[in-house]
C-alpha cells in the first residue's frame, strides 16, 4: 500500500492555488526529500499530507484515508514537525511531552527517554517551553514527533534553527525511523548533504512537482532547484483565509488534533 498517493492534488489557500496539481505516490520506508525554492509549496504540501488542509480537487490518499472525506484519523498517525513548534508555551518541556503522550495514548515513561534522544538536557525539563530559545523549542518539538513513532514522519525544514549537534540529531533520527520502517518526507536542503540513507528527491516549484529522482541518479539535480524562479509573488497580502482556519470547525476531540501535529501552519 502505497503511504501517500496524491493525484492531480489541488490545494487552495485563499484563492492561491498553493499547490496545483501534485501527483506523488510514496511507498513504506521511503524517505522523499522535497526540494524547492520559497513559496514553492514544500510547507503547503506536508500540511496536505498532515490532514490539516482539505484538499480541493484531485485525490489525497494518505494512510489509506481519503482526505476530501475526511481527515481526522490521519492527523492522529502522523507526525507533523511545522515552521512553528505548536508547544504550549506555560506548560514545562515535561508536561508539553506527557500531554502529547496522554493524546496518543503512549505511556509517559517515554517521555524522559524522547527528551533525551533529542539532547534535551535534564535541568529544561521542568522550564516552561515559552523560556526556550528556538533550537531549544524545535528539539521539544521533534522530541514529540519521536515520541510518538509515527508510521509517516513530515519533517518541515527541521534543521532550520538547529546548532550542528541538533543537526546531526534529525539526521540521526530520520535513519532511525526509515530502519524503524517509518516513511518520512522532509522539506530540506542539508540532509541530502549527510544523510547515508538511500533518498528520493522531489523537486517542487509553483505547486506541480517538476524533478522526482531516486538517489542513485540523483548526482546533477541540484540544477532544478536553482533555475527556478521564486514564486514568492502571492505572499504579501493574500488575505489569510485559507482552508487550514476551518479546521476548528472539524469537531474532533483536542487530543486527537494535537496528537498528530507537532507543528502549526508553515509560511
Ligand atoms: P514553501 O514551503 O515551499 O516555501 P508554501 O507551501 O508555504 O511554500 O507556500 C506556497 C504558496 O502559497 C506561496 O506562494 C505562498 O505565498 C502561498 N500562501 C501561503 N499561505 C497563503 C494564504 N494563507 N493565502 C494565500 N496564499 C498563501
Ligand atoms: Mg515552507
Amino acid at each position: 500500500m502505497s503511504i501517500v498517493a496524491l493525484r492531480d492534488a489541488v490545494v487552495l489557500l485563499g484563492r492561491f492555488p498553493a499547490l496545483s496539481g501534485v501527483d506523488l505516490e510514496v511507498g513504506a520506508s521511503e524517505v522523499v526529500l522535497l526540494q524547492g525554492p520559497n513559496g514553492a509549496g514544500k510547507s503547503t504540501l506536508l500540511r496536505l499530507c498532515a490532514g490539516l488542509l482539505r484538499p480541493h480537487s484531485g485525490r489525497s490518499v494518505v494512510l489509506g484515508h481519503d482526505l476530501s472525506k475526511s481527515r481526522a484519523a490521519v492527523r492522529r498517525s502522523v507526525g507533523l514537525l511545522g515552521h512553528d513548534t505548536a508547544l504550549y508555551d506555560d506548560l514545562t518541556v515535561t508536561e508539553n511531552l506527557q500531554f502529547l503522550a496522554r493524546a496518543s495514548r503512549i505511556e509517559l515513561t517515554a517521555v524522559g527517554s524522547a527528551l533525551e534522544r533529542l539532547g534535551v538536557s535534564a535541568r529544561l525539563h521542568d522550564v516552561v517551553v515559552g523560556r526556550l530559545s528556538a533550537g531549544q523549542r524545535r528539539r521539544v518539538a521533534l522530541a514529540g514527533v519521536a515520541l510518538r513513532r509515527p508510521e509517516l514522519w513530515l519533517l518541515d525544514e527541521p534543521h532550520a534553527g538547529l546548532d550542528q549537534g541538533g543537526r546531526d540529531l534529525v539526521d540521526g533520527l530520520v535513519s532511525e525511523a526509515a530502519a524503524d520502517g517509518a516513511t518520512v518526507l522532509v522539506a530540506s536542503h542539508e540532509l541530502d548533504r549527510t544523510l547515508e540513507l538511500k533518498t528520493r528527491r522531489v523537486t517542487i516549484a509553483g505547486g506541480t512537482i517538476i524533478a522526482d529522482v531516486a538517489d542513485s541518479d540523483a548526482a546533477d539535480t541540484d540544477a532544478a532547484d536553482s533555475d527556478v524562479a521564486d514564486s514568492d509573488a502571492a505572499d504579501s497580502d493574500v488575505a489569510d483565509s485559507d482552508a487550514a482556519d476551518s479546521d476548528a470547525a472539524d469537531s474532533d476531540a483536542v487530543d486527537t488534533d494535537v496528537a498528530g501535529v507537532a507543528g502549526g501552519r508553515g509560511s
